[in-house]
C-alpha cells in the first residue's frame, strides 16, 4: 500500500510533468473513482503545483480549484503509460498539453476529489509530520484524554496526517515505545522521541523510496530495499534486527502490528487500558 513517503516520491516525480501544464481532458472511466465534484470544472485550468498533503495528491489549479488523487490500497499515477486504454485497471485519465496522467486502481479504494476553494476539504486533517504544526507539546496535547494504544493514535489522520500502518509500527520501533501503550500516560520526553522518530524514519524512507516506488509500480519487486529497510513489520517470529527477540505479531484495530518485546518493554506506565489488555 503506497504510504507517506511513496506519495512523496510519486509527487516529486510527476510534478516536473505536471507543473505548468494545462488540462484538456478528465476521462474519468470508472464513474464512482470520482469522489466528489464535477471534473469538467477541471479542463482548461492550468496546474498550478504538484503537493503532498498526508497520503493525498494536491494538483493545484488556477482559480483556487485543486484536483486531488489518494491511491488507497492499489492506486497507481502513471504518466504517458501506453497501455493505459488497453488496461482495464485504469480508472481515469488526465490529458494534458504536456501529456496523460493515468490513474490506475485494481481495488478502487482510491480516489479522485474536484475541491472548490470554498470546501472544508482539508480541516479534519491533522499537521503533516514534517510541519513545524506537528511537534511534541501538539503532540502530547492531542493525546491527552486518550487513553487508547499509542499505536492506533498515530494512525488517527486528524492528529498526524498520513502515517499508515507500515510505518506506525517501524516509528514505534524506532522510538523505543510498545505499540500498546497507553496514549494519554506518555510523558513529554517520549512525545519528543515519537516526533524525532517520526520524521526520520519517514525522511529515510523518503530517500529511498525511488527505488521502492519502481519496484511497486512493477507489482513484482516490492522486496529488495524496501523489505531490508523495514525492522519490524511483516517480520514476525523473525530476530530482532537489534536485539535477537522475535518479533511479535499483534492485532490492533483489525490491523498487523509487529514490535520487539524487548526493545519495546510496556512498563507499569504505560499499562494499555483494562478491555485491551484481555485480547
Ligand atoms: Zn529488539
Amino acid at each position: 500500500m503506497p504510504e507517506l513517503p511513496e506519495v512523496e516520491s510519486i509527487c516529486r516525480e510527476i510534478s516536473p510533468c505536471l507543473s505548468g501544464a494545462k488540462i484538456l481532458d478528465v476521462n474519468v472511466l470508472l464513474p464512482r473513482i470520482l469522489r466528489s465534484g464535477d471534473a469538467a470544472s477541471a479542463i482548461g485550468r492550468e496546474i498550478l503545483s504538484v503537493r503532498r498533503r498526508a497520503k493525498f495528491i494536491d494538483l493545484a489549479l488556477d482559480g483556487g480549484v485543486s484536483l486531488v488523487f489518494h491511491l488507497g490500497m492499489t492506486g497507481q499515477l502513471l504518466w504517458d503509460y501506453t497501455e493505459s486504454l488497453e488496461d482495464r485497471y485504469v480508472r481515469a485519465i488526465l490529458i494534458t498539453n504536456n501529456g496523460r496522467l493515468s490513474f490506475r486502481d485494481v481495488r478502487t479504494l482510491g480516489g479522485i476529489w474536484v475541491v472548490h476553494p470554498e470546501q472544508k476539504f482539508w480541516d479534519k486533517l491533522g499537521p503533516d509530520p514534517f510541519s513545524a504544526g506537528f511537534s511534541a507539546d501538539y503532540l502530547q496535547e492531542s493525546l491527552a484524554g486518550r487513553s487508547s494504544a499509542i499505536k492506533l493514535n498515530l494512525l488517527d489522520q486528524s492528529i498526524v496526517g498520513g502515517i499508515g500502518n507500515i510505518y506506525a509500527s517501524e516509528i514505534l520501533f524506532r522510538a523505543e515505545i510498545h505499540p500498546l501503550a497507553s496514549s494519554c500516560t506518555l510523558k513529554a520526553a517520549v512525545c519528543v522521541k515519537i516526533v524525532e522518530e517520526t520524521r526520520r524514519t519517514l525522511q529515510s524512507a523518503i530517500e529511498s523510496s525511488g527505488t521502492t516506488f519502481r519496484d511497486f509500480r512493477l507489482s513484482d519487486g516490492r522486496e529488495g530495499e524496501f523489505a531490508e529497510f523495514l525492522q519490524v513489520y511483516g517480520r514476525g517470529n523473525q530476530p530482532c534486527r537489534k536485539c535477537g527477540t522475535l518479533i511479535v505479531r499483534i492485532v490492533q484495530a483489525q490491523r498487523s502490528t509487529y514490535f520487539c518485546p524487548t526493545c519495546q518493554p510496556l512498563n507499569n506506565r504505560n499499562r494499555p487500558p483494562a478491555a485491551k489488555r484481555k485480547r
